[in-house]
């Protein structure tokens, strides 16, 4: 993929603009000078073609159905007068014909034909070419629009800029007029001109078709070899122009066949050089998408390159006769443009997807709008009216136009839809996989398992080389962040810095709010940019939640090589919102869950936990055990250290409890210093394992006193209770048991600490 700078902006798109519009200014001017030509020329038209040959002006071919054919001239005669007056060069046959004042009139031709003269009669004039102008019409306006339709992409693509170039040459190629009323010199500019056009042509062909998809391997490593094409196609052009201008004015030999056999050898090579260059371009390609385009380009310049060959040696052509022929010429050439459409927008050549997409819809609509109110007036309102009235139609008819304005959301979105089922059925493929992934995400229960299955789901899903994603927590900001497969160390390294909640490139994020590439970030922090890209980032896309940024996923370039387009970057903004509420959510559900200090259940959370736990232990008759767990002498650590150090303290010994219990078990904090563990299918015995190693795990802790080499320690005390199918379900419900638990813990403290009592939740039972 070729990447050229940005597009400037200012006096550069003044000046191309201008230039724009002096150009179709022009085409449009030549073209209502074609039919003006050809309005004006049909009346003497008589339908043969001549040439000037050694025996005098010769008649090589004669149409037909055409006035000369009526009256009997045929191939090979020698055209010797007209009116009378002798004809010894193209140009008296102009002036003859220029002189004519009565178009509709008789004329009179006298012919050589096998040594004898034969003056014939007939009388000029054909129907105007309707078919011919419309077919110019339609040509030019297809290669001008294809002009139109690249040049917003040329100094960002540089194919484009190349196309553009191309296809308005043949616009402006097309678009000259050539009718018989013009003087001989403007011929002989005319033919100049065209071997020129042709030239440059060459050149730019040959340009742009090694590169697509990609530039060829050969230019990749020696650039300057692209010359060679300019300066073969403008010398080809001028060594034609010499040639042309040698045999017209210095041999002065009309019948010489020199020029026509330099120019069929020159298209045909040329149509050779383009054909092997797509070809090797199609071998070469590395994804499916790049092959197609070059696959549709080939297509598209096939007919071309068959006519081409065919026009050149083919014995037969001249039969086919000139109406043919130019109907012929005017398909092959519709072809190329036809499939550079197609290449365009099935195939993603330029990044115009969004354009396109946009342009269908509304011209879908627009038809739609106006088919519907035409048939409305000029059909159903007439019927209407007679049956109720003038003045009621007119109000059905308003009420109509405002239903169809209203309806006008609903109809949008289902042609949407529609365009995009029939045009980017990979794009809806795309929207469908990212909409999973982000329902998916959902159900994640940890901010880590959620940014994780993000980076790699959305890597797989965009076929990235890798995938980061950030995700602050909280209001202390801090950073969580998950790669994906693909990223090395250091590069994980780096990205983390360069993505920092401090760094500009998070700045600039949180004040851009949308996907941003990497290429646009360089306008504004070129320094941060160059090193992402050549960590291979491509695109950063902020998560926002309610005009907060909680996160950033930061895409790598695609592994086959393809930009991102505009529609999948719009895509992804849509995304990154569905992702932020998914971690928005799941933070929301921690915060409510999780306790922040020790990072365990909070007062409630564990109480639910403890409820529930109950009552599956009392419906399938299990065992459960309750702890209630306090710090020995905590106040007194406090005290001494100061209450940082005694939240460090809770924090480490919160973390090593967390550790020895099981995944099943609930522990959360229930007062200041004090925790509940609930365990299911825990029996008394089993409870009193734990307990110790509770005990001993807190116990082995040793905390570094600040502004001190001593270290302290600190223990716990264990109330247990529980209930189970041996003692029972206690009525009063989850309430009862912690009763229990504070009285076992109470007796812990006063039989001196450090040591857990198991109490029965209820002792009037036993
Ligand atoms: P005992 O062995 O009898 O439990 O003695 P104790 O000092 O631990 O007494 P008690 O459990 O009544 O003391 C609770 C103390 O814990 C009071 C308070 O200073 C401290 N505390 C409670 N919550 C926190 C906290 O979040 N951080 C810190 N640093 N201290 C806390
Ligand atoms: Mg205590
Ligand atoms: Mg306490």
């Amino acid at each position: 993929m070729i990447r050229v700078s940005d597009p400037p902006v200012g006096p550069e798109n003044r000046a191309f603009a201008a230039v724009g519009i002096a150009v179709i200014l022009a085409i449009v001017t030549m073209l209502l000078m074609s039919v003006y030509d050809e309005h004006h020329f049909s009346k003497h038209r008589i339908g043969i073609n001549i040439a000037p040959s050694e025996q005098g002006i010769l008649i090589h071919g004669v149409s037909a159905d055409m006035p000369a054919e009526a009256a009997g001239i045929q191939a090979n005669d020698i055209l010797i007068r007209i009116e009378g007056r002798e004809i010894d060069s193209l140009q008296t046959v102009d002036e003859v014909v220029a002189e004519r004042t009565e178009p509709d009139a008789p004329i009179e031709l006298t012919v050589l034909r096998d040594g004898q003269e034969i003056t014939l009669q007939l009388v000029p004039g054909v129907p105007i070419d309707i078919a011919g102008l419309l077919a110019q019409l339609i040509l030019v306006g297809a290669y001008l629009g294809l002009a139109l339709l690249v040049a917003p992409y040329r100094n960002v693509d540089l194919r484009a800029r190349l196309l553009m170039l191309f296809v308005t040459l043949v616009a402006i190629e097309m678009a000259v007029p050539t009718g018989f009323t013009f003087p001989i010199w403007y011929f002989h500019a005319l033919v100049l001109f065209w071997f020129m056009a042709t030239g440059v042509q060459i050149a730019l062909e040959l340009h742009l078709v090694s590169l697509i998809p990609r530039r060829l391997r050969v230019l990749e490593k020696r650039p300057r070899l692209v010359w060679i094409y300019y300066l073969v196609g403008i010398g080809l052009g001028i060594g034609l122009c010499l040639l042309a201008i040698d045999i017209w004015f210095v041999r002065q030999d009309p019948t010489s066949t020199v020029l026509d056999t330099a120019q069929s050898a020159v298209l045909s090579s040329w149509a050779v050089a383009v054909a092997g260059i797509l070809l090797w371009q199609i071998r070469k390609a590395d994804s499916p998408r790049g092959r197609n385009q070059a696959l549709l380009i080939l297509v598209g310049l096939t007919p071309w390159v068959l006519y081409v060959f065919l026009s050149q040696f083919w014995a037969g052509w001249d039969q086919l006769g000139t109406v043919w022929t130019q109907h012929l010429e005017n398909m092959v050439l519709l072809f190329f443009p036809a499939a550079v459409f197609v290449a365009i927008f099935r195939y993603g050549l330029f990044d115009i997807e969004h354009l396109v997409r946009r342009s269908l819809v509304y011209g879908i609509i627009t038809t739609f709008v106006v088919i519907f109110f035409y048939t409305l007036l000029t059909t159903a309102l007439p019927w209407v009216s007679e049956r109720i009235g003038d003045e009621n139609a007119l109000w059905l008819v308003t009420g109509i136009a405002i239903a169809t304005g209203l309806l006008f959301r609903p109809l949008r979105s289902s042609i949407e839809q529609l365009v995009e089922r029939g045009f980017f059925p990979e794009r809806r493929a795309l929207r469908q996989r990212l909409i999973q992934i982000a329902s998916a995400l959902s159900s994640e229960q940890h901010l880590k398992d959620l940014a994780q299955h993000l980076a790699d789901e959305t890597r797989q899903a965009l076929g990235l080389t890798w995938v980061t994603v950030v995700a602050i927590d909280g209001p202390g900001r801090d950073l969580h962040t998950a790669f994906s497969e693909g990223i090395n160390p250091e590069q994980q390294k780096a990205l983390v810095g360069l993505l920092d909640t401090d760094s500009d490139t998070f700045e600039k994020l949180s004040r851009n709010q949308r996907p941003l590439t990497v290429r646009r970030l360089a306008r504004h922090l070129p320094e941060a940019a160059r090193e992402l890209s050549l960590m291979g980032a491509e695109v950063l896309a902020p998560l926002y939640f309610q005009r907060r940024m909680i996160g950033i996923l930061c895409l790598s370039s695609k592994r086959n090589g393809d930009l991102f387009q505009r529609e999948e970057v719009e895509l992804l903004d849509l995304f990154s919102h569905q992702i932020a509420a998914s971690l928005e959510n799941l933070r929301l559900f921690q915060d409510a869950t999780y306790e922040g200090l020790t990072g365990l259940l909070r007062r409630e959370a564990v109480l639910r936990q403890l409820d529930a736990e109950l009552d599956r232990a009392t419906r399938n008759l299990t065992n459960l055990s309750l702890f209630m767990i306090d710090l020995d002498r905590f106040k007194v650590l406090n005290d001494a250290h100061g209450h940082l150090f005694g939240d460090h303290v809770l924090e480490q010994v919160s973390r090593v409890m967390q550790k020895s219990v099981r995944a099943v078990d609930s522990l959360g904090r229930y007062g200041g210093e004090e925790f509940l563990l609930v365990l299911p299918d825990t029996d008394r015995e089993g409870a009193e394992r734990v307990a110790e190693k509770l005990r001993g795990a807190v116990q082995e802790l040793e905390f570094q006193i600040p502004g001190s080499e001593a270290t302290a320690g600190i223990t716990i005390s264990i109330g247990i209770t529980g209930a189970g199918p041996d003692q029972g379900y206690p009525e009063g419900g989850a309430r009862v048991l912690i009763e229990s638990a504070d009285r076992a813990l109470y007796k812990a403290k006063q039989q001196g600490r450090n040591q857990t009592v198991v109490e029965h939740w209820a002792p009037e039972v036993a």
